[in-house]
């Protein structure tokens, strides 16, 4: 082969390579600009809390998440749990909450979103010196380093409906893999812009140090106390407090709610959320 018919081929090869990227890039544009289907605004209604609060335009972008979030995730229900429109929607509006600004693919990292009718024991391997056993611990949610999220169905209705008890294991576990995404669970996600990282690093490790002291003294924290097990628990609480808690949290944690302002790009203590005032 010559070197132009060489150069003739890896220009036609670039030239396939973009059309399909480009293809690629307008399905997901079609993908995102689907309607809602009928009845589809009512369930966001009822069963999320959090829906009635947006701005318009964040309504919009939700509804686009939303349709991408559906197209690639492959939802299985365990132990009876049948997979109803009320289920999927459920889930993905509160998941998609967490990235109704975000740029970058959402939640690429995994596929498969397994529903369990209620809480569910899980079974891990402990060890106690040379003998290695069965532990059964009873769980709402998990969510498996780029692997599948777990949820149980009566714990996504009891959060998703109540929108400022501080609870919301989609909001949890959805936490958990945006944690993942830098390729190590730390409780340090990809942020906007490396020029944050040091503010970040500074207020979350100060704020989660004040945060412990108040657990131990038995203070009222505005965060659930679960965020003491580590600094990636405590991510994911704060991310339920952000959504469900805002102007509390802007009222007494001023810094850490800037951190997390920045971080979601989204203001939900401006939204018209049910009772949660900054007192
Ligand atoms: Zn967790």
């Amino acid at each position: 082969m010559s070197a132009a018919q060489f150069l003739l081929l890896v220009a036609a090869g670039f030239l396939v390579w973009a059309a399909a990227s480009r293809y690629r890039k307008y399905r997901r544009q079609q993908i995102a600009k689907q309607p809602l289907e009928p009845g589809w605004e009512d369930i966001l209604q009822s069963k999320v809390g959090l829906y009635p609060a947006l701005p318009n335009e964040l309504r919009s972008a939700l509804h686009s998440r939303m349709q991408l979030f559906l197209h690639d995730k492959e939802f299985v229900g365990c132990d009876g749990q049948v997979i109803s429109d009320e289920v999927r929607l459920t889930i993905a509006a509160n998941a998609c909450l967490l990235v109704l600004t975000q740029t970058r693919p959402i939640y690429p990292s995994f596929q498969t979103i397994l529903v369990y009718p209620s809480t569910y024991v899980a079974t891990e391997k402990a060890r106690d010196g040379m003998i290695v056993y069965d532990q059964h611990s009873v769980r709402a949610g998990e969510s498996w380093y780029r692997g599948p999220v777990v949820l149980s169905w009566s714990d996504i209705l009891h959060g998703s409906n109540n929108d400022e008890d501080g609870h919301n294991v989609v909001i949890h576990e959805f936490a958990h893999k945006l944690d993942e995404e830098s390729g190590v669970m730390n409780g340090l996600p990809i942020l906007r812009n490396s020029a944050h990282y040091a503010e970040w690093s500074k207020v979350l490790n100060d704020e989660y140090d004040a945060f412990l002291k108040r657990v131990e003294r038995r203070r009222n924290t505005v965060i659930d106390e679960y965020g003491a097990l580590s600094p990636v628990e405590f991510f994911a609480v704060i991310s339920e407090s952000f959504f469900e808690k805002p102007k509390r949290m802007k009222s007494k944690l001023p810094e850490l709610y800037s951190q997390l302002e920045r971080y979601y790009h989204l203001d939900p203590a401006s939204w018209n959320t049910g009772s949660d005032t900054s007192s």
